[in-house]
């Protein structure tokens, strides 16, 4: 399997540390307000990539935080409090919003067929390891205490611009951007690991530590949680473009200097979904939900076939014409499937066949769409119906479509007209049957097949395809 490194800027095979298993790491959600679909962009595809790995053989054990403290509306530690600004927008406490924030991003994540991660750990649960890990970084002399917050001191480093997409000078003009800046830190580029002198004075939550009632920076839970769940090597980290910095260039930073040795090997970025004016956010325009989409009559799977057409790591813009579009594609490609009879024999050799021919396709940098594209080619070979829906099933362990299951009961008017007349004729048979009319029963069979509608008597009852 290739994957492209943001580390390297490369596309490289992908080897785990130890052979078969793979530790993979992902950035959670700041649950102070609905994910939007562009933040489900970034966790789809990393439930693809997931997925992917297993689909190839690896056993994978993966892990994502959830960011309930620290998060501040800038990454470089300065605006407001993110947990705090969703409690006052909806007169509740910081943990009322994280727990609702938190079921809310699974129910999302659920609707998306995204597989929620073995392990899944709210930052609010680890203060004593955090306090651990700083208390080290203090020891080993990459931290420093000033105005009684306690910040990483990254002049201790070699390569602090590990994602040096960035210039030196962009890094510069990032920082200077921040409204107040922090005249504490030695560096530009320093960040908190703890804050005891914070200026929110309602700051809900805090604990003790050896340097203060305070709280975590943002970055220190990721490397702890990280570490504490997969050990000191990591395979896989993955987020969205807008964490590679500050926070995994922090995130590396802490965690190596923590360690004394190199942490994750591969790093994993999802580019943004944008809308048509630009960058997706939570307060301009509309906030694009999977719950609005679902009030707009959208499934929200054909929003996973939308993100699965094209590559993570290009922009995807978001229009309701390319989501209806989308909507089309993925109605027709179900219902394509939907008319694979359930006849033949399941030819194994071409089920393993199949299944490598995906695996290599799609285990080149994640090509979903000749992902998508292999389908219709399983569609065309020559191949019994049944071996065809067993290609189908394995691939959908990767893409999640629900490719199988029953086309959404069609909401043009001809095929809905079309299940009426089917249904009714269904009946008509079987009340036909009853009587021990035979000969009707058959005759209203073959009516149906010369329409192109096929059924079939099974235990769970009469079931319809079209030819
Ligand atoms: P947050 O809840 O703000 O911490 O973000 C959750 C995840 O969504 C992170 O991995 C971000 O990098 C990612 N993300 C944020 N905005 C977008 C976007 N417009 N498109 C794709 N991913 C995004
Ligand atoms: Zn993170």
């Amino acid at each position: 399997m290739k994957i492209y490194n943001s580390l390297t800027k490369r596309v490289e095979e992908f080897v785990p540390n130890v052979e078969g298993k793979v530790g993979m790491y992902t950035c959670g959600p700041t649950v102070y307000h609905f994910a939007h679909i562009g933040n489900l962009r970034s966790y789809l595809m990393e439930d693809v990539l997931e997925k992917l790995l297993r689909f190839s053989g690896y056993d994978v054990k993966r892990v994502m935080n959830i960011t309930d403290v620290g998060h501040l509306s800038s990454d470089a530690d300065t605006g407001e409090d993110k947990m705090l600004k969703g409690a006052k927008r909806e007169h509740k406490t910081v943990m009322e919003i994280a727990k609702f924030y938190t079921d809310a991003f699974f129910d999302d994540c659920r609707k998306l067929n995204i597989k929620t991660p073995d392990v899944v750990e709210p930052a609010t649960s680890c203060i004593s390891e955090f306090i651990h890990m700083i208390e080290v970084l203090l020891e080993k002399g990459y931290a420093y205490k000033a105005g009684e917050n306690v910040y990483f001191d990254t002049s201790k480093l070699k390569d602090y611009y590990v994602f040096g997409n960035q210039s030196e000078d962009e890094l510069m003009v990032g920082v200077r951007d921040d409204v107040t800046e922090d005249t504490n830190k030695r560096n530009k580029n320093d960040f908190v690991l703890w804050f005891t002198k914070s200026k929110f004075e309602d700051q809900a939550l805090k604990w003790d530590s050896p340097w203060g009632v305070g709280y975590p920076g943002w970055h220190i839970e990721c490397s702890c949680i990280g570490i504490k769940h997969l050990g000191e090597f990591m395979d896989i980290h993955c987020g969205g473009v807008d964490n590679m910095f500050p926070h995994h260039t922090n995130e590396i930073a802490q965690s190596e200097s923590f360690l004394g040795h190199k942490w994750c090997n591969y790093w994993f970025h999802v580019h943004h979904l944008n809308d048509e004016t630009g960058k997706m956010s939570k307060s301009k325009g509309e906030f694009l939900t999977v719950s609005l989409l679902e009030q707009k009559g959208y499934d929200p799977l054909a929003y996973r076939f939308f993100a699965l057409s094209s590559h993570y790591r290009k922009p995807l813009v978001f229009s309701y014409e390319a989501l209806d579009q989308a909507v089309n594609a993925y109605k027709k490609l179900k219902n394509r499937i939907a008319s694979v009879p359930e006849e033949g024999a399941e030819d194994a050799a071409a089920v393993k066949e199949f299944h490598d021919k995906f695996a290599e396709t799609v285990g080149n940098d994640l090509n979903t769409a000749m992902g998508l594209t292999l389908i219709y080619d399983v569609l065309k070979a020559d191949l019994s119906g049944n071996t065809k829906r067993a290609i189908i099933a394995d691939y959908d362990k990767v893409l999640g479509l629900n490719l199988l299951s029953a086309p959404e009961s069609a909401d043009d008017g001809e095929d809905e007209e079309l299940k009426a007349m089917v249904e009714a004729k269904i009946e008509e048979r079987k009340n036909a049957k009853k009587e021990k009319n035979f000969e009707l029963a058959d005759r209203i069979r073959n009516e149906l097949l010369e329409m192109g509608i096929v059924i079939e008597d099974t235990r769970e009852g009469v079931k319809w395809h079209k030819a």
